[in-house]
């Protein structure tokens, strides 16, 4: 295998297209992005001096409606990325089956090494370059990896500074004074946590408190891992980039996220108000950590960290992949063989853009939801999305990702035909 993340998403989708099969056309279709837009972005940096950032923006799919899909800051940010994480998102929103296609940014950066006024003009200077690109009916951006609210807020701003008037739905997972929706912010973890709620007796993990171990301690992975620790089940680990903390009688991760706030330290911490204290608890690496043996293993921060050199060695009950594209086709396999199920990326980690049509809707009605009627829509679009999976699962004895693709197909395949397609006009008819 290269090293070509897309060859991953082709294998995925390869491998789906063996359980439903759609017509050549579109299988064609889903083989490339629509169209593809690659900038430089010049920023002038505080020191006076001029730097220009590579920037993407990929439409992969617009069978189902405008492509929807975040922008990652990221120093491994590459087009071969970019695209894949559009296709995964054309299929991310095709299984919840909310009206969007797949889309996707990113600029090749690494924003830890930028002040903060640095980041808002690249941020604005990349808003400006993917203006004509993007659009509230053609494709609406959102955040993804090392980018926040505080940044959609600068390029709502800016994107409506060009257009000369106020567009929030050009783009989701603003602040909420700009337009935002509530329960935006925790909505990608809490997805995950619904999801895995709604999956777990099937999947052989009974009712009881499950040992959780969670790879990258970014927005979603705490929101996950506090959501779960809220509702009694044990978080043992988490990590971040540069390791992991492991606690076996569990890690309060609220604490964990204050203390990393404050201090940008990952440890075990219990905090009251604006106080903590460090207790005790050991370290490991990211790897270690992957290996534990916990009922369910949540990867959560990037791509390919799952694979078949490290696939036999995973002891987790069940995997649910909290971040984009964690593990590899051959890794798929020996955890099928191996009976581990795993919840895929694009059930597992949907809430994000599913409370992102939640906003976009909000923005277009003028009207605004309270807190507790998006999680409870939330919550109804994810609970519906994993029993589509789970009933699949058992007609086909395949794993869940294909599972998952096949629920995405049929709903891409029911647009198309609804379309009215080339065989209506061919040759002698
Ligand atoms: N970046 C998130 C994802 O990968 C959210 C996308 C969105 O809200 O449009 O699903």
């Amino acid at each position: 295998m290269s090293d070509s993340i897309f060859e991953t998403a082709m294998a995925q989708l390869g491998k789906a297209l063996q359980y439903y099969s759609i017509d050549t056309e579109s299988e064609l279709r889903l083989q490339t992005p629509r169209a593809t837009y690659t900038a430089s972005i010049p920023v002038r940096m505080d020191d006076g001096s001029l730097k220009v950032f590579q920037g993407y923006r990929v439409r992969y799919n617009d069978l189902l409606g405008p492509t929807k899909g975040g922008i990652r800051f990221h120093p491994g940010v590459t087009l071969d990325e970019v695209k894949s994480l559009a296709f995964w998102m054309t299929f991310k929103c095709a299984v919840v089956g909310i009206p969007y296609g797949g889309g996707k940014g990113g600029v090749t950066v690494n924003p830890k090494e930028l002040s903060l006024l640095e980041i808002e003009r690249l941020s604005r200077g990349y808003m400006s370059a993917i203006a004509d690109f993007i659009g509230p009916n053609v494709d609406i951006p959102a955040p993804d990896v090392y980018t926040n609210s505080m940044i959609m807020g600068w390029m709502v701003d800016e994107y409506s500074n060009i257009t000369r008037e106020f567009t929030p739905s050009i783009i989701t997972g603003k602040p909420i004074a700009l337009g935002g929706s509530r329960g935006r912010e925790d909505a990608t973890g809490r997805g995950g946590f619904y999801a895995l709620e709604a999956m777990k007796e099937k999947l052989g993990l009974g009712s009881k408190p499950l040992t959780i171990a969670v790879q990258g301690f970014g927005n979603v992975g705490y929101h996950f891992a506090n959501l779960a620790a809220q509702h009694g089940h044990k978080i043992v680990a988490v990590s971040d980039s540069k390791g992991a903390i492991y606690k076996k009688d569990g890690l309060d991760p609220e604490s964990v996220h204050k203390l990393k706030q404050q201090s940008r330290e990952l440890k075990a911490a219990y905090c009251k108000d604006s106080v903590c204290e460090i207790v005790e608890h050991d370290t490991m690496t990211n790897e270690e950590l992957l290996e534990l043996d916990v009922d369910v293993l949540a990867p959560a921060a990037l791509e390919n960290v799952i694979t078949k050199d490290n696939a036999k060695n995973i002891k987790a009950k069940a995997i649910v992949e909290l971040a984009n594209g964690p593990t590899s086709p051959e890794a798929d396999e020996i955890l099928f063989e191996k009976g581990i199920d795993v919840v895929p990326d694009i059930l597992a980690n949907a809430g994000g853009v599913t409370v992102s049509y939640f906003e976009w809707v909000q923005n277009r009605a003028g009207y605004y939801w309270e807190e507790a009627d998006v999680h409870d829509k939330l919550k109804i679009i994810i609970d519906k999305a994993a029993k589509e999976v789970m009933d699949l699962k058992d007609e086909h004895n395949t794993n869940l990702r294909t599972c998952a693709y096949i629920a995405a197909l049929r709903r891409i395949n029911e647009a198309v035909k609804a379309k009215g397609t080339r065989q209506n006009f061919s040759s002698g008819s």
